[in-house]
């Protein structure tokens, strides 16, 4: 029996290190659902209950039903039919049925439309461990975003028409965005979007790489505005499959082989406009893809967990010299490194996660309180009524919108910091499982190199991770880093980490000190010096997530590893544990950050003199 919420004592040590209550509250608007929906919790305590029994089942789940069928699913594939149907590996199908009877497909979704309603945060180690059990998986169960767009933007008729189907597990959705000419560059998607007579939507063109282009739900991004290049002249759609949608082709790929990948055509598609013209892909699209890139990080996340669980194995077993291969420094070395990794990945997965529930309620109430009042005001866990009367109103209105804006700046950066730190993390980190395992490693006898393939395209999807760093480099330039990283410093930590709190004041010294050096040289030399920016952010960032971890008011006892075996039975406290990767992380990032500060500042603009010269030109026939 394998459960990968239980087995995974750092996910459970996150999930009481970060209160959960407060994200609680927030999604639970004040627990006002409790007794008008079965589950909708009356307080924290509920909440948190809920949560930990659902990760429980989904953790059981993972394990012992969707794990095993993994390898199969890999190498069955889906098959594009005659007539134009997919038919899924077997493995998948069985998987999807086995969620929806867990009533785990509508995580996010508001009671009435009976989803669990929980916060992203839970969302996250939902995800994270069905990726561990299989990453081709994740790309159905993650999707769970389209719904939640289906929820924030479209209208009740269309909220109706499908939420429910959604939290039951009996459709599935695919974001249906890229195309041939358009990937990294949406503002020039061309499908076109055009009105009947009567103002009935129709759809036509091609889009291509559409992930689960064979679901039930289709949110398209369509131009509906001919006369409109870029961005503004984009709406989105929704449509469902039938006669008039072809799917041409399933990619052929080197991972994630369970889940499908088509090329779609559309020939005069009815469709329903989503939410209001022009706004598909500034409003709509954008804000589905802050959560679809929270859900690649946490899928990176589960890949890069079950790679390492691999490796660790193998080199507690695997003998050469007379010794377990664990017994030699340089594999000792990337073990460590690889778990120190994974768990850095997960404190700023978890925490952006937490971030973006704090800006979704922050947003959710400034928008009920700018409303006519009808209902009586709604009260803050501190007691607090959040709208209440005259000056004293005035004041808090302010300082709600104000923590508001905090939010959704902070979430805006660490969104594509998390997506670019755990994707490239956990392609890392699944190289090097195929290290440690040698030439085992490359062989499909062992999972690690399915989980190389699988890991490979998550700094692809969802924006590459150059196209994260352009994103998280706004926040860093314009200070919301220098402010974030202030509000984690000026946080309590135990005198055990105290002395690595003086190394990342030094590491924010000499970022602080880049910023304005490169915003002198242009946007040119912004992009070029974006990743070491944002590298130095993230590391700072990290440093003192660990830190707070090794802080935390919460503990809980880890098993301790005896060379050469499984364990002996001894324990440590998990903040002891934390304290120690805490130090590692900061002591050997600080030279790197070093180093990296005086590059920036170095001035070297070789990158733009030098590419003809050192590139040579390309040999177009
Ligand atoms: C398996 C798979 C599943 C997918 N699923 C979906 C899906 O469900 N829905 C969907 O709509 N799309 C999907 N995609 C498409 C995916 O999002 C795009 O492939 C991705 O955004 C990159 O676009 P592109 O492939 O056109 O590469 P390009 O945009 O051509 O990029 C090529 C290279 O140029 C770099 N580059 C481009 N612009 C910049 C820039 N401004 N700054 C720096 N570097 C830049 C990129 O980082 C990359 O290295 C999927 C793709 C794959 C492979």
């Amino acid at each position: 029996m394998a459960n990968f919420y239980r087995d995974n004592n750092d996910i459970q040590f996150l999930f009481r290190h970060i209160d959960a209550g407060k994200p609680a509250e927030v999604c639970e608007e004040g627990f006002r659902f409790a007794g008008e929906f079965d589950y909708a919790p009356a307080n924290a305590e509920e909440a948190i209950r809920n949560y930990d029994m659902v990760l429980e089942s989904l953790g059981q789940l993972s394990g012992d039903f969707i794990a095993p069928r993994a390898e199969e699913v890999d190498r069955q594939g889906n098959k594009l039919n005659e007539d134009g149907t997919v038919t899924r590996a077997k493995g998948i199908a069985e998987s999807i049925e086995k969620l929806g009877q867990a009533e785990v497909m509508g995580f996010t979704l508001p009671h009435r439309f009976g989803g669990l309603n929980f916060p992203n945060l839970i969302y996250t180690m939902a995800i994270e461990m069905v990726s561990r059990a299989d990453a081709a998986l994740m790309n159905i169960f993650g999707l769970q975003g389209i719904a939640e767009t289906i929820n924030a933007f479209a209208s009740e008729e269309i909220k109706q028409k499908y939420l429910r189907q959604f939290s039951e597990g009996k459709v599935t959705g695919a974001m249906v965005l890229t195309e041939p000419d358009a990937g990294s560059d949406l503002q020039a998607v061309k499908l076109r979007a055009f009105q009947d007579s009567e103002g009935h939507w129709f759809l036509h063109g091609v889009k291509r790489f559409i992930t689960n282009g064979c679901g039930e739900v289709l949110l398209v991004l369509a131009r509906s505005e001919t006369d409109r290049s870029g961005g503004l002249g984009l709406s989105l759609f929704v449509c469902e499959p039938g006669p008039t949608v072809h799917i041409r082709r399933l990619e052929d790929k080197l991972g994630i082989h369970g889940s499908p990948t088509c090329e779609i055509f559309f020939d005069n598609t009815p469709c329903e406009l989503i939410g209001e013209r022009q706004r598909g892909l500034v409003t709509y699209v954008m804000s589905l893809m802050n959560g679809a890139r929270i859900g690649i990080a946490a899928q990176s996340m589960g890949i890069a967990e079950a790679a390492f669980r691999l490796a660790r194995d193998y080199a507690a077993t695997r003998k050469q010299f007379g010794v377990a291969i664990e017994k030699l420094p340089a594999v000792r070395d990337m073990l460590i490194d690889m778990k120190i990794a994974i768990e850095t990945g997960r404190a700023l997965l978890y925490e952006t996660s937490r971030v973006v529930d704090m800006e979704i309620g922050y947003a959710k109430r400034l928008e009920e309180d700018s409303r006519p009042s009808a209902s009586p005001p709604r009260r803050a866990s501190s007691g607090q009524a959040l709208r209440g009367n005259d000056s004293g109103d005035k004041e808090e209105a302010k300082q709600l919108k104000n923590e508001s804006r905090k939010y959704k700046r902070f979430a805006s950066m660490l969104t594509p910091m998390s997506k670019y730190y755990c994707s490239e993390m956990c392609n890392r980190v699944a190289y090097d499982s195929i290290q440690v395992l040698g030439g085992s490693g490359y062989m499909r006898d062992y999972a690690v190199e399915r989980h190389a393939r699988d890991a490979r395209i998550t700094t692809i999807y969802e924006g590459t991770s150059q196209l994260q760093i352009v994103a998280a480099v706004r926040g860093v330039c314009s200070g919301t880093a220098e402010k974030y990283i202030a509000e984690l410093a000026a946080l309590d930590y135990d005198d055990g980490v105290k002395d690595l709190l003086g190394m990342l004041n030094e590491g924010t010294r000499l970022l602080t000190e880049s910023i304005p050096f490169v915003k002198e040289q242009g946007n040119e030399y912004m992009d070029l010096y974006g990743r070491a920016l944002v590298d130095i952010a993230i590391d700072l960032i990290n440093g003192y997530l660990l830190c707070g971890q090794a802080s935390s008011k919460v503990d809980m006892e880890a098993p301790v590893a005896e060379a050469g075996a499984g364990g002996n039975g001894q324990t440590i406290s998990m903040k002891e544990r934390k304290a120690r990767a805490a130090r590692r992380y900061v002591t050997k990032n600080a030279p790197k950050i070093a180093a990296l500060a005086k590059l920036i500042v170095m001035g070297d603009k070789s990158t733009f003199t030098e590419y003809g010269a050192l590139v040579g030109p390309a040999q177009m026939e």
